[in-house]
């Protein structure tokens, strides 16, 4: 008798045990397709063609991007987030605290958390460099991963997707999860790119439903990757955009991945919209 009821709290004990081990891990199988890392085990996108991070998505047809003379100056009425000097417009997007980057040689260097910026934003124009560590390292979402969070919610991938694939909808320019980049007009690691972004904020009813999704335009090193493209919803893994209702502005996040990005002369410029044809 003695022996059963001890046999039993064993078992009892080792089901805790494997419900508390088994819970917080769903099964999740990462597949490769012609050298691209991706799932299948994700939600098909609402255009029922491809999975979110499908590996099968044709890749960005690559593009040469033109040169620059110099770095570009900020037109004068454009706020500045970065000046090379202070991450003084700049927190912790989580505890709120001081940015945990460092400025090197004038570039914001990522490491330890994402930031985002004191200023909140609505519609506006956006001018953001950024460098990919050299030499690159890892493949794949692995490789110069950050990204560009307009509102803290909705991200422009920052990748270095020189001579790298990964899943089309997770590609440099790309609207996270959701949107593959039209070109892909990456610079090898180590130079400077460009990011010029027009967006538009999304607008919900009282109810908390989309009137109008956002919409966002993205030319990367002169070169469009995203036009006037409209947004499922806020961005992340494996699972395709749905909107939760906010307001009408929010701040610019960066996001840190690992991997040591620089960031340089951020600008932003607030612009009216203007909707009569
Ligand atoms: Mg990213």
């Amino acid at each position: 008798m003695k022996t059963g009821i001890l046999v039993l709290a064993l078992v009892a004990v080792a089901a805790n045990v494997a419900l508390a081990q088994a819970e917080p891990k769903p099964k999740i199988t990462e597949i490769v397709i012609d050298g691209v890392a991706g799932f299948h085990d994700t939600p098909m996108q609402p255009d029922g063609k491809w999975h979110v991070h499908d590996p099968a998505r044709p890749q960005p047809p690559i593009v040469t991007p033109g040169t620059f003379s110099a770095q570009a100056t900020p037109p004068s009425d454009a706020i500045v987030l970065f000046d090379g000097k202070s991450l003084s417009n700049w927190r912790d997007k989580k505890t709120g605290g001081p940015a945990p980057w460092t400025v090197e040689d004038g570039d914001m260097v990522a490491a330890k958390g994402d930031i985002q910026t004191t200023n909140e934003m609505g519609d506006m124009q956006l001018h953001v460099e950024f460098c990919e560590p050299d030499p690159g390292q890892h493949a794949g979402q692995d490789r110069g991963n950050s990204g560009v969070f307009l509102m803290g919610r909705y991200e422009i991938q920052v990748l270095d997707c020189y001579h790298n694939k990964t899943y089309a909808d997770g590609a440099t320019a790309g609207i996270y999860g959701q949107h593959p980049p039209l070109a892909n007009a990456c610079r090898p690691p180590g130079e400077w790119q460009t990011y010029d972004i027009i967006f538009n904020v999304p607008h919900f009813n009282d109810q908390g439903e989309v009137i109008t999704p956002g919409y966002v335009t993205v030319i990367h090193n002169g070169v469009v990757a995203q036009n006037h493209q409209a947004i499922r919803g806020d961005t992340n893994w494996r699972v395709p955009g749905t909107y939760t209702a906010h307001g009408p502005t929010g701040p610019l996040a960066l996001q840190f991945h690992n991997h040591p990005v620089r960031f340089r002369n951020i600008w932003v410029r607030p612009i009216a919209v203007v909707n009569e044809p």
